[in-house]
């Protein structure tokens, strides 16, 4: 099993194409499947946010694949699902509809979706997903590399989350509402959508990690950082251990790691050979943070004690809220409602399951995790 983890220092359209087709290269793919077949490219565009705050795909990386897929003989057709907004509205705010409209790319309607199945879930078995997909050939999953306060990072695996409809997505916070209950329904979403012939039986994944966000991530309260490469793999597990442990993060605080080596889901970490740019030694210095709620897997959020005691809270800063109420609109088990002081929205804490989509939604930056009471004690 490999990785390709090429060195790439800026958002350049000619210097991202020439990257990863070397990456493909090495790993073997055969371009030549490009020709006249439809491409779905599944980039993070989960909501409105700049380019620089490394909260989506950059729209240079976009167009860079975008560029390859057509000049041998593809057609580029995004498939995308924003939590929120519409898609238009997103792709209008990040850029993306001007390279949409200049490179002639196909934009899918996600709301028609068909299921995939997959008989070995752990947990989940039936996933909507959207119906072009049945129409494509190659599936192209273009994750940019981030901290996630719930999964630790989001990348390759959580990437392929984005496909599921706009609001559909925080009900499968619903049903997965622990940590771990969350990180193996998406590893039983990757494994269907690798085991269910309906969907595109290739699928590479090509990760934006030239700028990724180390913090308070995913949303825009994490922070850019500076990681300068590209990861590419048939993999999605074996890319983001890959790029993980380039970024220093610890594996262990990385549920769908864990549990994918686990499950079989990708090889053991000794058999996974990552093949780096000799000109990415020794040059990263970030200082990861350990975003997350807990670091103990499988605890159920069930009381509002141990919620306190062990997992970070979401707090809406009042000098940074504008009362949007996008978070409101977002969570899904109607933990926030109106303010109460005219500042900020009013969180009951002892509903909010600490999914963090109010986070990752807040278009202000204006929640910040609050240390677990435990923590804060120990400390
Ligand atoms: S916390 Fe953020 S998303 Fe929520 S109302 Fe304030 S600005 Fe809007
Ligand atoms: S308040 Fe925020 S973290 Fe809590 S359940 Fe709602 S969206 Fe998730």
């Amino acid at each position: 099993m490999k990785v390709i983890v090429n060195e790439c220092s800026h958002y350049d359209v000619e210097a991202i194409k020439t990257k990863v087709i070397a990456a493909l290269n090495k790993l073997s793919f055969d371009f030549s499947k490009l020709y006249n077949a439809k491409v779905a490219l599944k980039p993070n565009l989960l909501t409105s946010a700049s380019p620089e705050s490394a909260v989506i795909t950059h729209p240079v990386f976009f167009k860079a694949i975008v560029q390859i897929v057509k000049q041998h003989g593809g057609i580029p057709v995004l498939v995308e699902s924003p939590a929120v907004h519409s898609l238009q509205r997103v792709m209008k705010k990040t850029g993306y509809d001007a390279i949409v409209t200049e490179e002639d790319v196909l934009v899918a309607d996600t709301s028609d979706y068909i299921v995939i199945h997959n008989d070995a879930a752990h947990h989940f078995k039936r996933f909507e997903v959207p119906k072009i997909l049945t129409e494509c050939d190659i599936l192209i999953n273009i994750p940019k590399f981030k901290t996630h306060a719930l999964t630790h990072i989001t990348c390759a695996v959580k990437n392929l989350f984005g496909t599921i409809h706009g609001m559909k997505k925080s009900q499968w916070h619903i049903k997965a509402k622990t940590k771990d209950e969350f990180a193996h329904m998406l590893l039983d979403l990757y494994q269907a959508y690798c085991t269910d012939n309906a969907v595109p039986k290739t699928i590479v994944h090509i990760v934006d990690a030239i700028t990724m966000m180390e913090g308070d991530g995913p949303g825009p309260s994490g922070r850019p950082a500076f990681l300068g490469v590209i990861g590419v793999s048939y993999n999605a597990i074996a890319v983001d251990y890959a790029l993980s442990q380039l970024a220093g993060f610890s594996i262990d605080n990385i549920p769908t790691i864990i549990m994918g080596f686990k499950r079989g889901l990708c090889s053991i970490p000794q058999n996974i050979d990552i093949i780096k740019d000799s000109e990415i030694s020794g040059r990263i210095s970030i200082t990861p943070k350990e975003a997350g709620s807990t670091k103990i897997l499988g605890i159920p959020i069930i009381n509002r004690i141990l919620k306190n005691l062990l997992v970070a809270k979401p707090l809406p800063d009042p000098e940074k809220c504008t009362l949007c109420y996008q978070c409101k609109q977002i969570c899904p088990v109607k933990a926030i409602s109106t303010s109460k002081d005219g500042k900020v929205p009013w969180y009951d804490y002892s509903v909010c399951i600490r999914c963090y989509c109010c986070m990752e939604i807040c278009p202000e930056s204006a929640i910040s995790l609050t240390k677990p009471l435990l923590q804060r004690i120990l400390k």
